[in-house]
């Protein structure tokens, strides 16, 4: 009897660590205003052939109905299936204690071009780090490369990772290597959300991250505590350029995204639409303004630092997958590096 209930707890748990938040996904196509309203409350996460993918939340289901009565249930929680392939690869994928040893690691390996910035705290007490890569030298671009903002996306981490040791391993041997890290300061975040990535969930504090940036027309956005900090470190920094990893989608992306209008500085839309269209040159990837490729997301990350501190604010959307069974990590990685690489590059 007690070896049953023991068994029935353990399996309880196991079945609720990853589990904690449903989020349901439906396919809406309503008319632009009603899309507008739709787009400021819930998640729109791609385009479809008819409408659009949007996430909900279980406990705003109701709320969400309200407005989107005909709204067609797509899965009843997106991340089964990718659990599925987690639970496949479980000792692979890294958690949060991996990614603070591996960073470590690296600056031990590499400890003249490898430093390790602790740029605050997330609400459970996890360091917020920045592994900044530089050889030294003043007035270099300021470059920063982000991943799980979303704590779901556990496969931008692992690319982030594959490809900050590959530069790293290359410098001295390899020509093209070498000439990128000589020429610009590099900070890599492999993961924002600290919690969320533990818990390997989409959302923060019940808030999407990549909603809770201020923007133009909420300059006073309510945010949550790792975006709080990254929001300190971005502005005392200033990036000269910046990318933000997500999955999936296979899209490259420049702000606005809270509205659909291009940005207004002279010649940032040219620039912009340069830097997307050589970063997919090779992998094919969609290039667009954030709004119009997929639909208008006010508070993202794009375009808060476009917009406070004119940093080349690029989003990319990698693979097909936020959880890719992890024998395909090698894939993923091919088809981001030369994204990845002429991003850096970009900026001389
Ligand atoms: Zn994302």
């Amino acid at each position: 009897m007690f070896e049953k209930i023991f068994l029935l707890m353990v399996l309880l748990i196991s079945t609720s660590t990853f589990a904690a938040e449903k989020i349901r996904s439906y396919q809406v196509s309503e008319n632009p205003l009603k899309m507008d309203k739709i787009a400021r409350q819930f998640e729109v996460v791609q385009k479809l052939v008819h409408g659009f993918e949007v996430y909900v939340l279980e406990e705003d289901v109701e709320a969400f109905l309200k407005i989107a009565p005909k709204a067609v249930l797509l899965e009843e929680n997106v991340h089964a299936s990718e659990l599925q392939n987690l639970e496949k690869s479980t000792s692979q994928y890294r958690n949060f204690a991996k990614v603070e040893s591996d960073l470590k690691t690296i600056t031990v390996t590499y400890p003249k071009l490898a430093t390790l910035d602790t740029y605050g705290a997330s609400k459970a007490g996890h360091g917020l780090f920045s592994l900044k890569l530089s050889t030294g030298g003043e007035n270099k671009p300021k470059l920063m490369v982000t991943a799980a903002t979303h704590g779901d996306e556990l496969i931008t981490t692992e690319v982030l990772f594959v490809l900050t040791n590959e530069l790293l391993a290359g410098y001295g041997k390899d020509s093209r290597l070498t000439k990128i890290l000589d020429g610009r300061d590099i900070y890599i975040i492999p993961v924002v959300s600290p919690d969320s990535f533990e818990a390997r969930e989409r959302y923060v504090q019940r808030q999407d991250p990549n909603r809770s940036y201020p923007w133009p027309e909420n300059p006073t956005n309510k945010t949550v505590d790792v975006i709080g900090a990254m929001i300190n470190y971005t502005n005392q920094i200033k990036f000269t350029g910046s990318l933000d990893l997500h999955a999936y989608g296979r899209l490259v992306m420049y702000p606005w995204g809270y509205t659909k209008k291009a940005p207004e500085n002279k010649g940032d839309i040219g620039v912009f639409k340069d830097i997307v269209q050589t970063m997919a040159k090779d992998n094919q990837y969609t290039v667009g303004q954030i709004s119009t490729t997929i639909y208008v997301a006010e508070g993202s990350s794009a375009d808060y630092f476009y917009w406070k501190t004119g940093t080349r604010a690029i989003a990319a959307e990698i693979g097909r997958e936020k959880i890719p069974n992890y024998s395909k990590i090698p894939s993923i990685v091919n088809e981001s590096r030369e994204m990845v690489w002429t991003f850096l590059e970009y900026f001389n």
